[in-house]
């Protein structure tokens, strides 16, 4: 039986020519400072991005997490949408790692605006908490792969600036957004103080995420990632599957947004469908007549997994391993269901 896992863009498996280079990377104790393929990483991210410097990580949390702690300063408050992963899916950690509350507000599909934004700016006053960043997810998860265009975030980025606001990007599918914008990554680095990217999503890379800054904002990083235990000794080896990802899988993501728009336009048809979210990038968000762990069940005992995001809604991700193949395959299971 052909199988076909839709869960996540996590569950890529290294490639043999990812292998290849993971395996005949130079390194060194990275926590001295000494591994080359770290540091070419870090150097390699920060240029693309039009950043000073570079941090590798073990996950997109701890990017996320580390940018938040630099950013802010405890009692402080950050503004977010309401689905925004570093508020939903990061533990809690906004208050346990930093002691920052959250202003969460009611995006597009997730994306939130200038106009939206401003209003939530607690003025000066002992009493409210004092706000000093915002949160930005490109493309969003939760919108269903959403995307904000560098002229959308433009307005945002010129509120913080006035109001002495930081502005992180949580860009654990940033490459998704570019595929789709067609802005420019070297652009980014005028707009934000943080991005953070995500090696380990569709780029395929086993481990690893990168935040990229100005090189002070990277040195005190560098601190609070000791301090959660993200200093790695010969983390080489996963940095050089970064590398290649970076060089190699990139250009690929819009195989996973045609396939993504494939399986969109047959769910559009089906009679068991209530709607389909827009397919931006590779994500397909969609909402079915019966409870989604029912339609999970039937399309698991098919070969094909996949995961609800709400009683009735169902979430399909396209990723690098999910071939033309398994598509057609999906799309006959969806049609004889
Ligand atoms: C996956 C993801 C992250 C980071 O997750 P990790 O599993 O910790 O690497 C951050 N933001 C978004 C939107 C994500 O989808």
């Amino acid at each position: 039986m052909i199988t076909v896992d839709l869960r996540s863009d996590t569950v890529t498996k290294p490639t043999p020519e990812m292998l290849a280079a993971m395996m005949s990377a130079k390194v060194g104790d990275d926590v001295f400072g000494e591994d080359e393929t770290v540091a070419a990483l870090e150097a390699k991210a920060a240029a693309m991005f039009g950043m000073e410097a570079g941090i590798f990580c073990p996950s997109g949390t701890m990017t996320n997490q580390i940018a938040i702690k630099c950013f802010t300063q405890p009692l402080d408050e950050l503004i977010a949408d309401q689905t925004a992963h570093v508020y939903r899916y990061e533990g809690g950690g906004i208050a346990f790692n930093s002691g920052v509350s959250t202003r969460l507000l009611n995006g597009d599909r997730g994306r939130i605006t200038a106009e939206m934004i401003a209003p939530e700016i607690n003025a000066e006053n002992i009493h409210f908490p004092n706000t000093s960043l915002v949160v930005l997810e490109n493309t969003v998860n939760k919108g269903g792969g959403s995307c904000y265009t560098l002229a959308d975030i433009a307005p945002i980025a010129d509120l913080c600036r006035d109001k002495g606001l930081k502005l992180h990007l949580d860009g654990a599918r940033i490459f998704n957004a570019l595929a789709n914008t067609r802005d420019k990554a070297v652009d980014y680095g005028k707009y934000f103080n943080g991005v953070s990217v995500c090696l380990s999503k569709g780029l395929g890379a086993p481990i690893g995420s990168v935040l990229l800054a100005d090189a002070a904002t990277i040195k005190y990083a560098r601190r609070i990632r000791k301090v959660l235990g993200g200093g790695m000794r010969q983390a080489g080896f996963l940095a050089a599957a970064g590398i290649y990802a970076l060089d190699n899988h990139v250009d690929r993501l819009q195989i996973d947004h045609a396939h993504a728009h494939i399986l969109a336009e047959e769910l559009g048809k089906l009679n068991w469908v209530i709607s389909v979210m827009p397919a931006d990038t590779n994500i397909v968000l969609f909402d079915t007549v019966e409870p989604a762990d029912y339609i999970i069940k039937k399309l698991n005992e098919k070969g094909i997994q996949c995961m609800s995001t709400g009683p009735n809604r169902i979430r399909f991700v396209l990723h690098l391993d999910v071939h033309p193949e398994q598509v057609e395959y999906t799309v006959s299971v969806l049609k004889g269901l």
